[in-house]
């Protein structure tokens, strides 16, 4: 499974935004966006370019590929999927990107962030429903548990994440049961739920051309 491995600092520079893609860093004022936020690039200084139309179309859908983590085929055919779903396309797009594993279990606090928590998913250190799961982009369902396997509870990056992040809480959609290391998917999110800064119908403009 293809991925990005070059400086994600990067990329939420070009965003121009936190895209949290570091953990704990993102809460510093080590942050790159705290200390320079300007596009990267020998020009980056001078210029932050105005953007209309489908420059800013380009641009929404590039930030939610990132913040994600899923390279373009990949998210072109969770696009895909959801114009086939009923509802609202835009929506069920970023519903789907939020039921995917490594999203459910940076949610839940296991990993500090979403790139840590797809890096724990390939490691086998979660269950779901009991079962291990190694596949970052599985779609966990209403009812599903997400647990961490016993052999893992000793893991030092999730004992470390579940400390960072004890004070954030879970999202409404999501119940967390911290004697058993495990969380519950009490319903599929709905946009109000999903607390991201992104303007989704600009994604659907920019496929549908
Ligand atoms: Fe983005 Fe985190 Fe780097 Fe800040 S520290 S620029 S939020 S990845």
């Amino acid at each position: 499974m293809a991925r990005y491995v070059g400086p994600v600092c990067r990329l939420c520079r070009r965003e121009g935004m936190k895209l949290f893609l570091k953990g704990e860093r993102c809460y510093t004022e080590k942050c790159a966006i705290e200390k320079r936020n300007v596009p990267p690039g020998q020009h980056g200084k001078t210029r932050r370019a105005k953007l209309a139309g489908y420059g800013l179309q380009l641009r929404e859908k590039q930030k939610v590929k990132r913040m994600y983590g899923v390279l373009e085929n990949q998210f072109r055919r969770y696009f895909e999927a959801a114009e086939r779903q009923r509802g609202i396309t835009g929506e069920t797009l970023l519903q789907l990107l939020e039921r995917r594993l490594d999203n459910v279990a940076y949610r839940l606090g296991f990993a500090t962030s979403r790139p840590q928590a797809r890096q724990l998913v390939r490691h086998e250190h979660f269950l779901v429903n009991g079962r291990k799961v190694n596949i970052p982009s599985y779609s966990v369902k209403a009812g599903d548990v997400i647990s961490v396997r016993p052999s893992s509870l000793k893991t030092t990056a999730i004992q470390h994440a579940l400390e960072e992040v004890k004070g954030r809480g879970v999202p409404e959609w999501l119940s967390f049961d911290m004697t058993q290391t495990a969380g519950r998917v009490m319903s599929l999110p709905t946009r109000a739920q999903i607390n991201l800064p992104v303007q989704e119908q600009l994604i659907v403009e920019l496929y549908s051309k």
